[in-house]
């Protein structure tokens, strides 16, 4: 598919507030600094509109876009940061799970992973809930462009094993060489029908 329009639509903390259309919707989930930011932008083709580099922490809200008048993206809040208060993470995983359970029109769900770090608690917590509720995973694996090819081939056998998925599930990229966009919209198309 080729994005012509996106745009912002609104900021929810709870599902009453969740926007009511039945659009094919694609989430993007991933700790904080992970780089989901970047690669909402390098898929949606407009640099400004998810704001990169933010204070970690800042985004506590899940955000929702229209794409193309026919398709959501809703970016999760990045949840890990070490410097968050206890209280502040507590409060994700919860916001999380209510978005998963109750989100019909949710087709596909972007795992991001840096791929320079092993995969913990977070992600397995996350994919657990996916499965759980039968939602189709895509493990993007982010900053590829930082690894040698070796180091990246390594680092996909690592998480493929640490979480027990299909090399196949799992996706490289790099906003830094655009790398990887193709294939994230053709799976988008794919998940749409
Ligand atoms: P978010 O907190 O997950 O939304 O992450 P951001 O998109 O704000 O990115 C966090 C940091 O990682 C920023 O300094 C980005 O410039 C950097 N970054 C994001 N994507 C890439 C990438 O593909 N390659 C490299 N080398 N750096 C990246």
């Amino acid at each position: 598919m080729n994005i012509k329009k996106a745009y912002f639509l609104t900021s929810c903390v709870k599902s009453s507030q969740f926007p009511a259309f039945s659009y094919p919707e694609f989430a993007f989930f991933g700790r904080s600094n992970v780089g989901k930011s970047s690669l909402l932008n390098m898929i949606l083709g407009q640099k400004g509109l998810v704001k990169t580099g933010a204070r970690p922490g800042v985004t506590q809200t899940i955000n929702f876009f229209i794409v193309n008048d026919n398709r959501s993206f809703a970016d999760l809040p990045g949840i890990g940061y070490a410097k968050l208060p206890l209280s502040v993470k507590k409060k994700f995983m919860p916001m999380i799970k209510e978005y998963i359970t109750s989100r019909d029109n949710l087709k596909l769900a972007f795992v991001l992973i840096d791929a320079r770090r092993t995969p913990g608690d977070y992600e397995h917590d996350l994919l657990n809930l996916l499965i759980e509720n039968k939602i189709p995973i895509a493990i993007t694996l982010t900053k590829c462009d930082k690894l040698s090819k070796n180091e990246l081939a390594k680092s996909i056998a690592d998480i493929s094993n640490t979480l027990e998925i299909d090399k196949k599930s799992i996706f490289i990229t790099s906003t830094k060489t655009n790398t990887g966009k193709k294939e994230l919209l053709s799976l988008i198309d794919e998940f749409s029908r």
